[in-house]
């Protein structure tokens, strides 16, 4: 069993993969090319946002929102304590502080309750999470974020496609990001990412500095990176999101044969009533993790764990003087947490095998 299955996704899509990578090596517009053009009128259409701009990776993605804001050394960026490392490693590079608030234990997404304490007179924005597919509670920060004049840019790494409130991930803020990386809910084959923003005038911001800051042909107004989303990413991912909706589909039936058969027996995910995940992972709470993940490695499942250790932990950001009694909620999640397979492909009986054996594992412990 896969625990996300990108070989039968491959063998469904794969003539209309060949054929639109063919494309674009027959044009040969690797850059910048057509393939990137009509991806981002797709997706631009797919998200609802008003701009979706292709970049290199959901970290590039974050950095660029970060230098379209112009966040500055010493300015300090709220994200929650309990998140891939890119979301804080972005701050940090440019010199900017994260300021980690804790979760809410039932979503595990940034506890809006949580923020007004962190708030000082360096804070500049809040970097809310929309963890494993669910959205953060984007209204409700929006608008704490609103009268100190702070910005708000949704880390959507693992929620492309999910809906808050009927609208999507991504334009829910002045400013998302979003991952193609090959395992997220829309994966291309390498690196890739998008910005998504309703600003005009942040669009062309982000569109020049993922250009080397390039104004035109070998004219450069700022300091940027090379960050562009390359034409056969866009192509793959051209034919990904044709079938991203049915895939989605697919896995809140996953979802919910998982819930139906598990709720009696541990923590399974909470999706909030406003909220539609899109289930980039699907994750339970068991006490006796290391235990449970051995039993079902054993029988072939594989599981993982997002994340072990929350920031405050990590050792780039020790020095920051976090502690586990500033984040009681993040330090026991990152103890019990483990993800299950997830994926569109994934059938009842797969669901029921992986079910016994948690079943069972949990029952030993
Ligand atoms: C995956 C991920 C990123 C980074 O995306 P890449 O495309 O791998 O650079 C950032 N934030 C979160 C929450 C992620 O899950």
């Amino acid at each position: 069993m896969d625990f996300i299955d990108l070989k039968t996704q491959y063998q469904r899509y794969k003539t209309e993969i060949h054929e639109e990578l063919e494309n674009v090596m027959t044009a040969a517009a690797f850059i910048k090319g057509p393939a990137l053009k009509r991806f981002e009128t797709e997706l631009k259409a797919h998200s609802t946002a008003t701009h979706a701009i292709g970049c290199s990776s959901g970290t590039d993605a974050i950095l660029l929102g970060l230098l379209a804001m112009d966040v500055k050394p010493g300015d300090e960026v709220l994200i929650p304590d309990f998140t891939f490392f890119a979301t804080a490693e972005m701050v940090r590079l440019i010199g900017a502080v994260p300021v980690f608030v804790d979760i809410d234990p039932s979503t595990y997404n940034i506890d809006p309750a949580k923020i007004p304490e962190q708030i000082t007179n360096s804070t500049v924005g809040i970097m809310p999470v929309s963890l494993y597919g669910q959205c953060a509670d984007m209204d409700t920060i929006n608008e704490i974020a609103s009268s100190p004049g702070l910005w708000v840019l949704e880390d959507g790494a693992q929620s492309y496609g999910a809906t808050y409130k009927g609208r999507k991930s991504g334009s829910l803020s002045l400013l998302g990001a979003t991952s193609f990386f090959p395992a997220k809910p829309l994966g291309c084959y390498g690196d890739g990412g998008a910005v998504f923003t309703s600003d005009d005038e942040l669009a062309d911001r982000i569109r020049v500095y993922l250009n080397h800051g390039q104004v035109e042909r070998y004219k450069h107004a700022q300091i940027g990176i090379n960050g562009r989303l390359d034409s056969l990413q866009a192509a793959i991912l051209s034919v990904k999101l044709r079938h991203f909706d049915e895939e989605t589909e697919a896995k809140q039936q996953v979802a919910s044969w998982y819930s139906e058969r598990l709720r009696d027996h541990v923590q399974i995910p909470v999706v909030e009533d406003h909220n539609r995940s899109v289930w980039a992972q699907y994750t339970i709470r068991v006490p006796n993790r290391a235990q449970v993940q051995a039993s079902l490695k054993e029988k072939g499942i594989p599981t993982a764990v997002h994340y072990p250790i929350p920031l405050h932990r990590q050792e780039a950001l020790v020095d920051l003087g976090g502690t586990d009694e500033q984040f009681p909620v993040a330090t026991k999640a990152s103890a019990e947490v483990m993800s299950l397979p997830m994926h569109p492909f994934l059938t009842e009986e797969e669901v029921d095998s992986v079910v016994t054996a948690v079943i069972d594992a949990i029952a030993q412990g």
